[in-house]
């Protein structure tokens, strides 16, 4: 017997930390910051049920901050015991936290916020995630490893993001599964997500449970591309750092193949954070599928490509005419160096801006795909002349469909808690389990426990 506590991803899509009590002692699974809107951030203020120096381990699923972001602070607050995760996941991780660490510093300088109304405070320090890192024990896909004396956990790959993986805790002769993030089926860069097997209870996400992607993210681009290039100002692309980033370079390399004239379009990736998870997707070739045309000098083969990385290389892009692609983070627009770019291109109708991802509330991206007019930043109020574009098909989520299809890989009948997910599409999944598969189902509600 064990239990089971939603601390955070109940409910909302960021935040996940879900903690597993056995045999006396406190594993959590996954450790995320909550992102977003104001009052979903705030829950980053909220002890956790817990003293952070009774949890006997971390297991982490992926690097992504809203599974790791709340690392440091928990080091921080004492927790001495090891994090583990996979070799491509430490790499992924360091970079994140290395960011996230860099960012809280830069708001507590800058002392303001752009048009928030919540100024969070400085969880952690580089120090903080120095100490974390040494706390870290890597662990590859298949290798089942102890935790804690209670249980043996084994990673497979996930197919979200480059080292992502579900977990199975065996335990009690029981097999319980943590879906973490899932990835989608047939894509260019990563793997397939690997089968389940048997299952006794599935932990699984819902982000995209009530929905179905748009099946032709490349041809969709490229139309948004044509478009932007036909009115002839820059066409910016607000995209992650981790994974977003790489798939949008390796579309537009297919598309130059495909189309020899685009290649005369440079293109500027503006993100040390990129260039950093580039090299990891170098380190680590076993963890993605191979990448044709794939020169050092140039990720994924893209021609006419330019990488900057220093402030000085970012701010030569001002003086860029014509049109021209610049990819640059955050991809929500809720941070990094994007915002220059916006504050540059949004007056101007010559530009164009793609959004190729999920927006949450209350970020600048939500706004702008949802049809703002004005855009308030670094003080100016921005009208909005620049043609706004959002492609929804390149979401590192799998979908409604893909969500089936991957539980369909799950032997026995097991019980699934819908994590990771609004209110509607957390529903709707736990329904697809009971209609679908005939399992039992619930939807995982923030501070309630259960009993595995
Ligand atoms: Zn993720």
């Amino acid at each position: 017997m064990a239990d089971l506590t939603f601390i955070g991803a109940a409910g909302t899509v960021t935040g996940s930390k879900h903690l597993l009590t056995l045999g006396g002692k406190h594993i959590l699974i996954d450790c995320g910051m909550f992102q977003g809107v104001v009052d979903v951030r705030t829950l980053n203020d909220v002890p956790l049920p817990i003293a952070p120096d009774d949890i006997d381990a971390v297991v982490v699923t992926h690097g992504h901050l809203d599974h790791v972001g709340y690392l440091p602070k928990l080091v921080r607050d004492g927790f001495a015991g090891p994090i583990y995760c996979t070799p491509p996941t430490e790499a992924v991780m360091g970079v994140v936290l290395d960011d996230s660490a860099h960012l809280q510093q830069e708001l507590q300088e800058r002392g303001y916020q752009h048009q928030r109304p919540y100024a969070p405070p400085m969880y952690y320090d580089q120090r903080d995630v120095d100490r974390t890192k040494r706390r870290v024990k890597p662990f590859d896909y298949h290798t089942p490893f102890d935790v804690a004396g209670v249980l043996q956990a084994t990673y497979f790959n996930a197919g979200h993001i480059i080292g992502s993986a579900f977990v199975a805790l065996a335990f009690d002769g029981k097999r319980v599964i943590f879906s973490g993030d899932l990835g989608r089926y047939d894509r260019p860069l990563l793997l397939d997500p690997e089968p389940i097997g048997a299952a006794d209870d599935i932990i699984c996400e819902s982000t995209y449970g009530d929905r179905v992607h748009p099946p032709q993210p490349l041809s969709d681009l490229r139309a948004a591309l044509d478009a932007g290039i036909a009115r002839g100002g820059a066409i910016v692309i607000p995209a992650f750092a981790i994974e977003r980033s790489q798939d949008i370079l390796l579309a537009i390399a297919t598309l130059q193949r495909e189309d020899p004239g685009l290649a005369r379009v440079s293109v500027h990736l503006d993100s040390p954070m990129a260039e950093k998870v580039d090299d990891i997707f170098a380190r680590f070739p076993n963890a993605h599928r191979r990448i044709d045309g794939d020169a050092p000098e140039t990720p994924f083969g893209v021609r006419n490509f330019h990488m900057h990385v220093t402030a000085a290389d970012s701010k030569a892009l001002n003086g860029v005419s014509g049109p021209h692609i610049i990819i640059s983070a955050s991809g929500m627009a809720s941070g990094g160096r994007i915002l220059h770019h916006l504050h540059n291109h949004l007056p101007d109708r010559n530009a164009t801006v793609i959004f190729p991802g999920y927006q949450s509330a209350g970020t600048i991206g939500y706004f702008l795909t949802h049809g703002a007019h004005t855009i308030h930043l670094y003080g100016d109020s921005l009208p909005v002349r620049a043609a706004i574009v959002h492609l929804e098909g390149f979401s590192a989520h799998a979908d409604q469909n893909e969500l089936k299809r991957w539980l369909a890989t799950a032997s026995g009948t097991p019980h699934l808690y819908a994590v990771h997910g609004e209110a509607e599409s957390a529903a709707a999944l736990a329904a697809t389990a009971r209609t679908a598969f005939g399992w039992k189902s619930d939807v995982a509600r923030r501070g309630t426990t259960v009993t595995l």
